[in-house]
Parts: C-alpha cells; sequence; structure tokens
C-alpha cells in the first residue's frame, strides 16, 4: 500500500514538471527587432527571431553539450552500480539525442514567422 502510494506521487511530479517545461516552451516570446524578410497581401515574414534564422536553437535540456549529468547518481564517475549511467555520470541528452541542437519550437525549423496583418 505504502510503495503504491508512493508511486502515485512521483507520477504526479513528473506530469508537474512536464506541464511545466512545455507551458514556458509555448510562451510567445515577444519581439523586439523583428527583421522583415518579405511582405505579402495581409501577411509578413520575419526572420525567426528565437533561432535567428539558424533553424535550430541550441538544446535546452543539456545546455547545447549534447550529454546530460546523470540524474540517479548525481554525475558520480566510476560508480558501476548506477542503473542509468553505468558508472559514467554522464548520459547522451533524450532531447536532441547528442546532436547538441534542437529544431527551434517558434518557427518549426523553417527560420522564418509568418504574421498576419489584416486581422
Ligand atoms: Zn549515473
Ligand atoms: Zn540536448
Ligand atoms: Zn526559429
Amino acid at each position: 500500500m505504502k510503495t503504491e502510494y508512493t508511486q502515485k506521487i512521483a507520477t504526479a511530479l513528473i506530469v508537474s514538471v512536464i506541464f511545466f517545461l512545455t507551458g514556458c516552451l509555448d510562451a510567445p516570446k515577444p519581439y523586439t527587432h523583428q527583421e522583415m524578410i518579405k511582405a505579402g497581401d495581409g501577411y509578413v515574414v520575419y526572420k525567426c527571431h528565437t533561432c535567428n534564422g539558424n533553424k535550430t536553437i541550441d538544446c535546452s535540456t543539456c545546455d547545447g553539450k549534447g550529454e546530460q549529468k546523470c540524474v540517479s547518481c548525481d554525475g558520480e564517475v566510476g560508480n558501476k552500480s548506477c542503473p542509468t549511467c553505468k558508472g559514467k555520470g554522464k548520459y547522451t541528452c533524450p532531447t536532441c539525442k547528442g546532436k547538441k541542437k534542437v529544431k527551434c519550437w517558434e518557427c518549426n525549423g523553417t527560420g522564418e514567422v509568418r504574421r498576419e496583418t489584416n486581422k
């Protein structure tokens, strides 16, 4: 019974952390310096402010390092009993799969953001 209760709390915690993280990612950033690429009938296309037109951004999970300090053993190197990293003290970042960069969330990897103007 007690284990079940602890598991429930752990699950609730993980779920709320995920909600918090996705909430941060979805929050729109105000445009301060908009660089216009083109304008058409009722729309303007700007260079994406988040990735600066690069289409990818540094992975925020690993801070662009491509790997993360092991959370199970707090990065202890040589602790072979750690089930997560088996003594490496770190592991490949699951978000960017070690690529260090991820697709820009704002422009969806296009480098451009389209805004409707006649609304
Ligand atoms: Zn570990
Ligand atoms: Zn990463
Ligand atoms: Zn972008």
